[in-house]
């Protein structure tokens, strides 16, 4: 809860006017407690986790056949019965582990020094930490996924989030209960090295999961403000992990490209996609497989397994 009483004494507290938003965030949340805008971030997560995937499931379930030559993996598409399915496994895990961690690690999070009242931080501060999380996070996520693709993790675990071998948005944050524990810890690491404000916070948490949304969506279109960004993977890089499943050595990063280029673990991607464009080629169809994409079900068939170690477990 602000310590203040008035906007005024706040003014004098800071020795200077409140700027637009300070007025609007005093006027908000003065009478609140710390906890219950801690809280907030509950309401914020269903919110996206029902309603930001529509536009891309919606796709999907219909089979929009306009969309279809920007889905990764052209006429492959997810049930009704399929995606509704997913939507309450993910909503039982949301109520049953997502919000009860986030009643109870409101100590941590004072304890790591996150703020709630004013000043706000200025623009650049809340770009930078939003940077800083999003590298903390992915080079995390990196080393924990890659250990879940081993032996009994992926059996007992991470193999429920494969389930979907032709991703949609819906499947983002489907997965086994310690899983969400567990990837949690990377997600938490960046605010607990570099703490900053509540909404700089929850302004990363949606942002996370916005982009998990995305790279799960199945649809890679030319117009996603995402293609511009450096080592970004999207959702044909993300989808290549889910299509090849189990097996899988590649493409274990959640954000950017680089640590899959630095440690190797892109090779299998790579090769594929070049195979591909060769063929295309050689056949004359280039084009068409730029409009179409190139994961098909029978274009792995193709490929020696003593080449690729990315084969589809049989
Ligand atoms: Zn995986
Ligand atoms: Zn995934």
């Amino acid at each position: 809860m602000i310590p203040f009483t008035s906007a005024a004494a706040a003014e004098g507290a800071l020795a200077r006017s409140l700027t637009s938003w300070e007025e609007i965030w005093f006027r908000a949340t003065h009478n609140v407690s710390d906890y219950k805008l801690y809280c907030m971030n509950i309401v914020f997560l269903f919110v996206i986790f029902s309603f930001a995937p529509l536009p891309y499931v919606l796709l999907d379930v219909w089979k929009v056949k306009s969309a279809e030559k920007w889905k990764v993996q052209p006429g492959v598409h997810n049930e009704p019965s399929e995606t509704w399915r997913c939507y309450k496994v993910v909503m039982w895990t949301f109520f049953t582990v997502v919000g009860p961690l986030q009643l109870c690690s409101f100590p941590a999070v004072k304890f790591i020094g996150i703020r709630f009242g004013l000043p706000l931080p200025p623009l650049w501060e809340v770009a930078l930490q939003l940077a800083v999380y999003t590298m903390v996070e992915d080079y995390g996520n990196y080393w924990l996924h890659r250990w879940l693709h081993n032996g009994w993790w992926y059996e007992k675990i991470h193999s429920v989030h494969h389930e979907f071998a032709a991703p949609m948005s819906f499947a983002a944050p489907y997965a086994h209960w310690l899983e969400v524990v567990i990837l949690g810890v990377p997600t938490f690491a960046g605010p607990a090295m570099a703490p900053g404000h509540i909404i700089t916070f929850w302004l990363w948490i949606a942002m996370r999961q916005l982009e998990a949304l995305d790279t799960h969506s199945g649809y890679d279109f030319p117009w996603n403000f995402t293609r511009f960004i450096p080592f970004y993977g999207g959702a044909e890089y993300h989808d290549y992990h889910h299509f090849v499943g189990g097996k899988s050595q590649s493409n274990f990063a959640s954000v950017f490209t680089y640590c899959d280029w630095v440690y190797g673990t892109d090779k299998g991607y790579r090769y594929m996609k070049e195979v591909h464009k060769k063929d295309a080629i050689a056949k004359g169809k280039e084009q068409q497989m730029r409009e179409n994409g190139w994961l098909q079900a029978d274009d792995l068939k193709a490929v020696p397994a003593s080449v690729v170690k990315d084969v589809k477990a049989s």
